[in-house]
């Protein structure tokens, strides 16, 4: 047996040969430049490279305009300054989504990012609500709740601050998802990150371990690296068609196979939210920019059958559902 001495030193040995010094990144999508960004501000400092590669002859999905309040708190930990994302990528501010007819035609219920009144002592503001309204005194419940009656009234202003004693909310963006991933990809390179462009025709598997070491582009260079993020999209370059991680298929709860968009010129001032609404075997948004509307179209075939596709070539078609696993590799 060894000696404590040997076995800290094994341990030093085994913790420097896991150090990860090298990260790859394939793909150059929203999800890999926000990674990259994310990466370079945090970590760029520590003696990391970080390698980025993308493939224009392959391209990015485009879609994806409409985000929730947590994007702000991820600019906000890379430092962007609002007004700038918002100029770079024609972004509106988004204060929650209406949805339409989803119950039952006619029907509205809008999703806002806040609040519904204030609560009042020990009891919720809703049990004051239901009373005033039981004695026929209250407007309809959406009436106190702030990100509402400012979306209704296509009107907006920053939150307030905790002290100033006002209703708080929160608010998201609607924005271009290319240009949102142009514009990280200016912020991840001017921190350090290398942009590889190329198609990636192969994975370099470790003989010993069978875990990724690299990757080899059509050119014949080879990318290699100690930790590999797949943001290669639907393809899973990575994660499944290499490592077969396995896709979890969740079809039976979420029956939407086939989607399509088409975005349109703006027609009338449009408020700031995103509108979901119901339709035979799916749902279709409504998302306005600055310089256009984003239109789409999710359904599932076995209830709406293609009727409902303008164009075969428009359609993405893949099930719902999720990678099995986050991470394949090593644990130690
Ligand atoms: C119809 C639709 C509507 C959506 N709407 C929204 C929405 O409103 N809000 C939202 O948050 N999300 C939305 N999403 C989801 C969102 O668009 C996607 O999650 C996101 O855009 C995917 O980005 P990504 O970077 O993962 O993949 P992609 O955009 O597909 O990028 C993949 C990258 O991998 C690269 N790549 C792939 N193979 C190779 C190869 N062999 N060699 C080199 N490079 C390669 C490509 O070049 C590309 O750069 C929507 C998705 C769809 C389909």
């Amino acid at each position: 047996m060894g000696s404590n001495a040997e076995a800290n030193g094994n341990n030093r040995m085994t913790a420097e040969q896991h150090r990860v010094r090298r990260v790859v990144i394939v793909g150059g999508g929203t999800a890999g430049w926000m990674t990259a960004a994310a990466l370079a501000q945090q970590l760029g400092g520590a003696g990391l490279s970080i390698t980025l590669v993308e493939s224009a002859a392959i391209g990015t999905v485009g879609v994806g305009e409409a985000t929730i309040p947590h994007i702000r708190d991820f600019n906000r930990a890379l430092g962007i300054n609002e007004a700038e994302l918002m100029a770079r990528t024609s972004a509106t501010i988004k204060l929650g989504i209406e949805f339409r007819d989803w119950g039952r035609i006619g029907d509205a219920y809008f999703h806002p990012f806040g609040a519904y009144g204030e609560q009042i002592g020990p009891a919720g503001f809703h049990h004051y609500w239901f009373k005033a309204k039981l004695a026929g005194e209250a407007r309809d419940f959406g009436s106190y709740c702030y990100p509402i009656v400012s979306a209704r009234n296509g009107r907006f202003r920053p939150p307030p601050s905790a002290r100033s004693g006002l209703l708080a909310f929160n608010y998201a963006f609607q924005f271009d998802a290319s240009l949102y991933g142009a514009f990280l990809a200016d912020f991840a390179q001017a921190r350090g990150v290398e942009r590889k462009e190329g198609k990636i025709t192969d994975v370099i598997a470790d003989g010993a371990s069978g875990f990724i070491a690299g990757v080899r582009l059509e050119s014949g260079e080879e990318v290699t690296g100690d930790l590999f993020v797949d943001c290669s999209g639907f393809r899973g370059l990575l994660i499944e068609q290499q490592l077969k991680t396995g896709f979890e298929d969740w079809s039976r709860w979420l029956p939407c196979n086939r989607a399509w968009a088409v975005p349109c010129a703006i027609q009338d001032p449009a408020g700031p939210y995103t509108r979901a609404t119901a339709r035979t075997g799916g749902w279709q948004w409504r998302i306005p920019l600055q310089h256009r509307i984003g239109n789409g179209h999710v359904y599932c075939d076995s209830y709406a059958g293609d009727r409902c596709i303008m164009s075969p070539t428009s359609a993405t078609t893949r099930p719902s559902g999720a990678t099995c696993a986050k991470w394949n590799g090593p644990t130690a």
